[in-house]
């Protein structure tokens, strides 16, 4: 319980960005080392909780890791009976809080319930995954702009329209950043193949900016092979689009250096 009773709870949604702990925001290290109760996703790095005060109370909610999930209506009255006894809340959520992960749904639960929260942002995956490529994801050489789209529908509902999507992209030059897809990955490449050509660039990014990071570069024809090739696995961004040639020659540029310059200085 709060220790000062005077003080009205409060709920804030805190993005504590892709992975790597230094890309949390100043405004989320604030709110993290003010927070009496912490709610946090699982993608969430655990180094990011030493900002929280020792006192704390640290209340994993995560989805994944083979455990049971926690219901999202039980998070909902986690956060709103919290506030209502008077803590400090902070539901840490991994990226972004409003792009996808349900900040949305948190927020007008929360708003149901009389309680405004605050959000801060943080840096969302799929922006992330692209900077980690070496390429810069609007490039204006490549794209006109960029969608992020999940590759996961909601229980029932069709989800993503991809073979409409792969049209637009390729008539309005848009880069895909595909959230949630790799379990649905054979149906997005056969979807996607409806509009854009075979060869369109694309990556798979697992874990951004984590070290344990690892990636892979193909064509939207191959994408799923390339995917089950280099065995990745969730959590992963697809980025379908131009923009991924500049990750090519990097990658290319990168290599190129040890094989080449040895022999030139020889000569
Ligand atoms: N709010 C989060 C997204 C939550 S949905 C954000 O803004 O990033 C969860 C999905 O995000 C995962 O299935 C995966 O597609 C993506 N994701 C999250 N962290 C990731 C990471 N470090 N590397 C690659 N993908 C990641």
């Amino acid at each position: 319980m709060n220790a000062n009773p005077i003080q009205a709870g409060r709920c804030t949604l805190v993005g504590a960005g892709p992975g790597d702990p230094d890309l949390l925001t100043l405004g989320a290290a604030r709110a993290i080392a003010e927070a009496t109760v912490l709610l946090v996703d699982d993608l969430v790095h655990p180094d990011i909780l030493a900002h929280a005060q020792r006192s704390a109370r640290i209340v994993h909610v995560g989805k994944r890791g083979g455990c049971r999930s926690t219901p999202q209506a039980f998070i909902h009255r986690l956060m709103v009976q919290a506030v209502q006894a008077g803590e400090q809340v902070v539901r840490l959520k991994g990226g972004d809080p409003f792009v996808f992960g349900r900040g949305g749904e948190e927020v007008e639960h929360l708003r149901a319930e009389g309680i405004e929260p605050r959000v801060i942002n943080g840096i969302t995956s799929g922006l992330a995954a692209v900077t980690s490529l070496g390429c810069a994801l609007t490039h204006r050489d490549h794209a006109h702009g960029v969608v992020f789209v999940t590759g996961h529908a909601k229980p029932g509902e069709p989800g993503p329209d991809w073979a409409l999507l792969s049209q637009t992209a390729a008539q309005a030059r848009l880069t895909l950043v595909i959230y949630m897809g790799v379990t649905h990955a054979a149906r997005i490449e056969e979807g996607l193949l409806q509009g854009l050509p075979a060869d369109t660039p694309v990556a798979i990014v697992q874990n951004a900016s984590l070290p344990q990071q690892r990636q892979a570069l193909g064509t939207l024809g191959q994408l799923g092979q390339t995917m089950a090739a280099h065995g990745l696995q969730s959590p992963s961004i697809i980025i379908v689009g131009d923009v991924i040639q500049g990750a090519r020659a990097w990658a290319a540029q990168a290599q190129a250096p040890a094989l080449a310059e040895p022999r030139a200085r020889a000569a």
